[in-house]
Formats: structure tokens, C-alpha cells, sequence
């Protein structure tokens, strides 16, 4: 049987170069997102250079039955997954009184419960052949709360938390967590999320990482079995501060950071 990763948000940014690094190692993909025509340009050009197999998943995962009717696909047709990346996620920047309801409950759902149900779905599998790996990206944005990013920044803390937790759990299992932490990365993220203005995103301010590093150190974390990485220097020193600096404080300069 071949050995397969399933990769969400695989049609731009952090993970689509993800996709190329699972690739590039000989192994089989299954990338999932909502642009097909993207998808499937990604599929033709990791199967013509790797010689692996490639296949798409048009799927809107902030849909609640998305998960299971994914995984109930993948499963009808006899696909193990070796590998899970809950990559797929959005931001919205802005006042959460003013915020579209309806973006609020589709970023909880994507961000969180679409990432925790595919885990619990899949890890089973993982579990019984004693080897696995799931790789989960929150974000810097985990580490502290984010005024006027309020939403966003909850939700990859509770992926941060969930994924230490779980691979605390899973020890000896031969199945693995890793939680990747990347900073402000060049991506669609920005300009989707309204922070294109912000100080993080601001040209020269804060050192920006490319998707292709990101996704590399992502990569080999969850290759090692690292628990958590966070990508970049500034940012590793950025989280620290964060534990140790005064709470309010922490906020506070957090809300500087996502001001416009
Ligand atoms: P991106 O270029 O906007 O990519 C987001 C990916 O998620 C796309 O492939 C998008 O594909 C997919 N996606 C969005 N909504 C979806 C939905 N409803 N169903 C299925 N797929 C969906 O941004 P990115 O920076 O690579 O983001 C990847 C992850 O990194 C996210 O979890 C993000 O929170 C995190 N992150 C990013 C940064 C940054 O500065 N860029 C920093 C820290 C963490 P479709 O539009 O085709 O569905």
C-alpha cells in the first residue's frame, strides 16, 4: 500500500509548498481545498516532477459534514493516510462587535472543529498500524491574545493546545502531533484576512517569511516528531516574551501589532 498525506489549504500559500516538500520525498498526496482549477494545476506538477500520485478534493471544509464525507471518500477507496496536515485556515481583522457572523462561524469551523474532527477520524488508522503523523499549523498568533484579531487568534490557540495535548497522549503510539507556529508569511493570508495594512504585515518592519521556508521547517519538524516549531528567530523570541511578559501587557502590544 502506498503511504499518503492528506494536505488541506493545498491550493495556495504555506500549503501548497508543503505539498511540494511531501512530494519531493516520494510520497503520495491528497490535496484538499476549494479551488479545484488550483488543486489540480498543483497535482499535474508534483506528478510529472516526483512521480508520485496526486489527487484533488474540491472541498468547502467550514462545511460541518465536509470532514466525514472526506474521510468516508478517502476510506470507501481504500486510502490509508501515513500523514495529516490541517493546514487550511483563515483571519479576519477587524472589530469583532462590527464582524460578519456568518465569517465568524465559518472560521471556528474551518480553524478548529474541521481540523479536530479529520484528527479523530483518521487517527484511529495511525494508531492501529503504530505509525503516523499528524502536522497542525496554528500560528504565532496562538501565543497571546489579539485584539481585533480576537477570533482568529482563540482559534490557533486552541489548535496549539489541542495538538500539545494530543501528542503528549499519543506517546508510544508510534503516531505523532507536531504543532507548526509560523509567523507573518508571505501568502494570500494577508490580503484575505484585511491585515495588509497592519503592522505585522507592514513591508520591513518584522522580518516576513517566505511560504517555501515555512512549509520546509514545518516539514522536517514533523518528520523529527518535534512537538511544537515556530518558524524564525524574531517569532521564537517573540512567543517567549509573550510567557513571560505581564498578560495585559502582552495584549496590549498585540493589539499594536494588528492595528491598521
Ligand atoms: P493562504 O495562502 O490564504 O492559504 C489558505 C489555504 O486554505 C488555501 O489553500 C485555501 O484554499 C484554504 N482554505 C480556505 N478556506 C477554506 C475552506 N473553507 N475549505 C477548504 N480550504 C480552505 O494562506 P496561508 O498563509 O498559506 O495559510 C495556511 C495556514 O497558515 C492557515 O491555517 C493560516 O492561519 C496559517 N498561518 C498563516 C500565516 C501567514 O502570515 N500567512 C501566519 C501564521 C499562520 P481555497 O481558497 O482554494 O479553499
Amino acid at each position: 500500500m502506498s503511504r499518503m498525506a492528506l494536505i488541506t489549504g493545498a491550493s495556495s500559500g504555506i500549503g501548497q509548498e508543503l505539498a511540494r516538500c511531501f512530494a519531493g520525498d516520494g510520497w503520495d498526496v491528497v490535496l484538499a481545498a476549494r479551488r479545484e482549477d488550483k488543486l489540480k494545476e498543483l497535482a499535474g506538477e508534483l506528478e510529472a516532477q516526483h512521480q508520485v500520485s496526486a489527487r484533488t478534493e474540491a472541498v468547502d471544509l467550514a462545511n460541518p459534514s465536509a470532514p466525514r464525507q472526506l474521510f468516508e471518500r478517502l476510506r470507501g477507496e481504500g486510502v490509508a493516510l501515513d500523514f495529516l496536515v490541517n493546514n487550511a485556515g483563515f483571519g479576519q481583522a477587524g472589530a469583532f462587535a462590527e464582524s460578519d457572523v456568518d465569517r465568524v462561524a465559518a472560521m471556528l469551523q474551518l480553524n478548529m472543529v474541521s481540523l479536530t474532527l479529520l484528527t479523530r477520524l483518521v487517527l484511529p488508522g495511525m494508531v492501529a498500524r503504530g505509525r503516523g503523523k499528524v502536522l497542525n499549523v496554528a500560528s504565532t498568533a496562538a501565543f497571546q491574545p489579539g485584539p481585533n484579531l480576537a477570533v482568529y487568534a482563540a482559534t490557533k490557540a486552541y489548535v496549539l493546545s489541542f495538538s500539545e495535548a494530543l501528542d503528549a497522549e499519543l506517546r508510544g503510539t508510534g503516531v505523532t502531533v507536531t504543532c507548526l507556529c509560523p509567523g507573518a508569511t508571505e501568502t494570500e493570508f494577508a490580503r484575505e484576512a484585511n491585515m495588509e495594512g497592519t503592522a505585522v504585515f507592514k513591508r520591513g518592519l518584522l522580518p516576513m517569511g517566505s511560504a517555501a521556508d515555512v512549509a520546509r521547517e514545518g516539514y522536517r519538524a514533523c518528520m523529527d516528531g518535534r512537538r511544537v516549531v515556530i518558524t524564525g528567530a524574531v517569532n521564537r523570541a517573540g512567543a517567549l516574551a509573550s510567557k513571560v511578559m505581564p498578560r495585559r501587557l502582552v495584549t496590549a502590544v498585540a493589539g499594536k501589532l494588528m492595528a491598521h
